[in-house]
């Protein structure tokens, strides 16, 4: 999978993607992380990327322009394959994990276009719809942030995890095995803090693997 993202921070991304399970995915070639400065894809001596918005109204909106030409360098780079080309909006579909899912199963390249100020010119969708090509605008929740970068890192974090390497294996298979979100517990076995003890489950200390598959199944269906 390769994902390009399209930003004017291309520096945000330098840690998160160099540590860790996505680092090592990279080594593999499992998946592949390109940043593109949008200031790098316009043609005027300031490298303008924003403007005002027609109508009037505070804040800038980013400009068609630069973004079209980005996107057009990155699906340049996949040919014949499939891409998909994803606008983070706050007021977009509710980006989820059968989403990620799919997204990892479907796809060779997602291109994330990230958004600042007032958003992005809304004739992006039909330009790149004209163009055949796939868009979606995804939203990473019910809350407004100042940019699309996180909104990319999550993204890009939770489709990675569902392709087949990424994760060790027995990472992968506790998560097939009970889904995510499953309560988990280490030493010690007792924990004092203030005189209070905190224990682990009991269950869990029986050895009975039958027994801890249960508890760990109806805990899932309570949370
Ligand atoms: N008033 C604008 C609106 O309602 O769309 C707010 C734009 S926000 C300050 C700037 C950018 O951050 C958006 O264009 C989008 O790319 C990104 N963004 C903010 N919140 C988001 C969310 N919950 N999910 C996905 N992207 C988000």
């Amino acid at each position: 999978m390769r994902f390009d993202i399209i930003t004017i921070f291309p520096e945000i991304f330098d840690s998160y993607f160099s540590e860790s399970i996505l680092k090592r995915a990279q080594q593999k070639k499992l998946i592949e992380i390109k940043v593109h400065n949008l200031r790098d894809y316009t043609a005027d001596k300031h490298k303008t990327v924003d403007d005002k918005p027609y109508g009037g109204g505070p804040g800038m909106v980013m400009r068609i322009e630069p973004l079209i030409k980005a996107v057009q360098f990155a699906k340049s780079k996949i040919k014949n394959q499939k891409s998909k080309i994803i606008l983070f909006f706050p007021a977009g579909k509710q980006f989820d994990n059968k989403m990620a899912i799919d997204l990892a199963k479907e796809y060779k390249q997602l291109i994330l276009i990230c958004g600042r100020y007032e958003g992005v010119d809304e004739r992006i969708q039909k330009v790149i719809r004209n163009w055949k090509l796939e868009i979606s605008e995804l939203s990473i929740g019910p809350y407004v942030l100042t940019g699309g970068e996180i909104p990319a890192m999550v993204l890009i974090d939770s489709v990675s995890r569902q392709i087949p390497g990424v994760l060790g294996k027995t990472e992968s298979l506790e998560e097939k095995r009970f889904g995510a979100g499953l309560p988990v517990y280490t030493r010690p076995e007792h924990f004092v803090f203030k005189n209070k003890k905190y224990r682990v489950p009991k269950v869990l200390l029986s050895g009975n693997h039958q027994l801890i598959e249960k508890w760990r199944k109806k805990r899932l269906k309570n949370d």
